[in-house]
């Protein structure tokens, strides 16, 4: 080894040992914190402290030449670490906090995805913890029962594939409590013994969910047989003791290192957002301080009585109870009697939770909680995504918009929309985009270039997006040729480096569709599908994204009233899809210093008039980025539920819309007002 190279080394392991010397300290830290808050009732998640801590060591890597990206995911898994250890610990301060040896069961091989939920779970322990793998499911969970192992981490649902049915019904049938769930993120990998060319490979083996999960690329290998096999990790170990160059697995990338095997292809999954929630399951229960935001599983069967189910749910939700989940089954032994499985928000120690709990159980013929643990979410497994539920100072809605006026009743009835009117429906309507929540209290942001122009300007784009904490990323792919274009937009591709910007920085995307043919397709790739101003009155577009399970942002034409645009709308209700977000871009006026005359009065009326959200896109109407800020915070005065903002890291060289696209600096500057900052 030459010397340099040598001492270099050896200076990076002095690095990393002071790495993880630092990770130490700082856990030391974390458990006198959580001594603080458990001897002040302080909640153990602070969401907004979590944030400022991201975004403040986001900027100090970026000093020192580190991808934000990279710092939010290193700190996101150091939190999270941070967080179940504070759980933990609060655990053992009520229970006997002897330590000792604890064995955790999952099925499959090392580096399972169970496996790797296992450890993530059970890693923050103070205790010894042996990890044993079983054959299955039904055997691990009875060696939990007969006390052989202490606890089992059982996979429930995934994302893509639904629920895991032989699960559900152990549960039913056996006396098990669940104490905690975690969220693991799937990936799966393409894995043979030899980095050999994919052609040369004759037979996949894995999991037969995994198989199917990645049913798109294996079509794309020619010649080539997938046989399911019992778990993914298993058949790496399988392949390389068979030693047979044609044959690969498909499995983490923690079951390659396991087995010291090479990865032919990376994320060869046909949905890349691939979650799989798994439950801890255990001979007891654990009750968890209502500090700690908590879930609650159970499980019920329905009298025999005409409405009894309504009656069950009803009795949840009129307690104030949010359920999460809700799912049939049928039970054993009885063709067409169901039991039922739902999940919420709560905890059994809470005495309002517990109240509700007896309603249910007066309606139902049969209930038993699985348990109430610490919750996690999608949100919580390992991701760059920063959280966005955060209340944020802006306009506050009038409280109780649900009651209209009797005269506004009347004019209303004369309209020709039914479906988008406050008439039909009273309530605000909540549209969710990717998670983040359009139309509530706090104004959301959208932000990105007019088109999307290369990987490289859309990701920067994503970086700041993501630093500013701006709500969803933009980006046209499929433009109106209009005239004077000489950019040729870069459809399908421009969307996947959308998509991968999205993906990085953790944000929904929004794009504008505008051939009904590609709605479909668009809709499995974009958070929130954009009709533009100029297909308002599309309608043969207008029917397409009526038929499709996806938020529609509908911009106003230029040359539409109110009532033609709320009508507009009303033709995509009608077609099935009620997730309209109504989008004012500026209207035909004689002001000829702008594009167009942005309406801010429409904002009231259509709110009066329709359930539906609507946002403001300053940016088209003004058509010079030096006008767009302060219309924005107007918009957001008036009661917009969000803007919409064109930013583009390099405005003089844009290849479109140069002009009215803010600099990055601008929109830091905008950002910062109208968060109130
Ligand atoms: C856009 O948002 O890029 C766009 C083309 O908007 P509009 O349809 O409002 O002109
Ligand atoms: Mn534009």
């Amino acid at each position: 080894m030459p010397k340099d190279l040598e001492e270099l080394r050896t200076h990076l392991d002095t690095i990393d040992r002071r790495l993880v010397d630092a990770l130490s300290e700082r856990r030391g830290l974390v458990e006198q914190v959580a001594r603080l808050k458990a001897d002040s009732g302080r909640a153990v998640r602070d969401a907004e402290r979590e944030r400022e801590l991201i975004a403040r060591l986001v900027e100090q890597g970026r000093g020192g030449g580190l991808d934000p990206f990279y710092v939010t995911r290193i700190f996101r898994e150091i939190i999270e670490h941070s967080v179940r250890l504070q759980e933990v610990l609060h655990d053992d301060a009520g229970a006997s906090a002897e330590q000792g040896t604890i064995v955790v069961g999952y099925q499959g091989g090392i580096g399972a995805f169970s496996y790797m939920a296992a450890t993530r779970h059970f890693g923050t322990r103070p205790d010894d913890i042996v990890y044993q793998g079983f054959s299955s499911f039904a055997s691990m969970l009875d060696a939990v029962k007969q006390e052989r192992i202490d606890y089992a981490v059982l996979p429930i649902e995934n994302s893509i594939a639904g629920s895991i049915n032989e699960s559900y019904d152990l549960l039913a049938r056996m006396n098990l409590h669940l104490v905690g769930e975690e969220v693991q993120r799937v990936v799966h990998c393409l894995i043979a013994l030899e980095e050999i060319p994919l052609s040369r490979i004759r037979r996949v083996y894995s999991h037969p969910v995994a198989l199917a999960q990645c049913g798109e690329f294996l079509s794309t290998l020619t010649n080539c047989h997938a046989e399911a096999y019992t778990d993914t990790a298993l058949s790496v170990s399988k392949i390389k003791d068979e030693q047979d160059l044609s044959q690969a697995a498909i499995a983490s990338e923690e079951a390659a290192r396991h087995y010291g095997l090479p990865i032919l292809k990376r994320d060869v999954a046909d949905q890349k957002e691939n979650y799989t929630r798994m439950v801890i399951v255990g001979k007891a229960p654990v009750v968890y301080e209502r500090r700690i935001p908590c879930k609650t599983s159970l499980i019920f069967s329905t009298r025999h009585e005409r409405g009894a189910l309504a009656r069950c749910i009803v009795g949840l939700t009129d307690r104030g109870l949010n359920l999460t989940k809700l799912e049939s089954r049928p039970k054993r032994n009885s063709p067409w009697e169901y039991i039922f499985y739902v999940d919420f928000e709560g905890n059994v120690a809470d005495p309002e939770v517990a109240a509700a709990l007896e309603l249910l159980a007066t309606n139902a013929s049969f209930m038993k909680v699985l348990g109430s643990y610490p919750a996690r979410t999608t949100k919580d497994a390992p991701s760059a995504a920063p959280d966005v539920e955060r209340p944020r100072p802006g306009p506050r809605r009038r409280e109780g918009d649900v009651s209209i006026d009797p005269a506004v009743e009347r004019q209303l009835e004369k309209k020709h929309y039914r479906l988008v009117s406050r008439t039909h429906r009273p309530d605000s309507t909540l549209i969710s985009v990717g998670g983040v929540i359009i139309g509530g209290e706090r104004p959301i942001v959208i932000a990105g270039p007019g088109v999307v122009e290369s990987r490289t300007q859309i990701r920067r784009c994503a970086q700041l997006a993501q630093e500013l904490r701006v709500d969803v990323l933009r980006g046209g792919c499929f433009r109106p040729t209009r005239a004077g274009d000489r950019f040729q937009a870069l459809g399908y591709e421009g969307l996947e480096f959308l998509e991968e910007a999205g993906r990085e920085s953790g944000l929904p995307i929004i794009v504008e569709v505008v051939d009904p043919a590609d709605v479909e397709r668009v809709a499995r790739q974009a958070d929130l599908l954009q009709v533009g101003a100029r297909n308002m009155q599309n309608y043969a577009l207008l029917a397409e994204v009526g038929k499709i399970d996806r938020p529609v942002l509908l911009k106003r034409s230029r040359t539409a009233t109110i009532d033609e645009w709320l009508t507009a709308a009303e033709y995509i209700l009608t077609h099935g899809n009620q997730q309209v977000i109504l989008c004012e871009r500026g209207i035909r006026t004689f002001a000829e210093e702008t594009p167009a005359t942005l309406d801010l009065s429409a904002i009231p009326i259509v709110q009066e008039r329709s359930h539906l959200p609507i946002i403001v896109d300053p940016t088209h109407a003004l058509g010079e980025a030096r006008w767009v800020p302060p219309m924005a915070e107007a918009a957001l005065a008036v009661g917009a539920h969000g803007v919409m903002l064109e930013a583009h890291p390099d405005p003089a060289r844009a290849l479109v819309d140069g002009p009215q696209s803010l600099s990055f600096e601008q929109l830091r500057e905008s950002m910062s007002r109208l968060r109130g900052a």
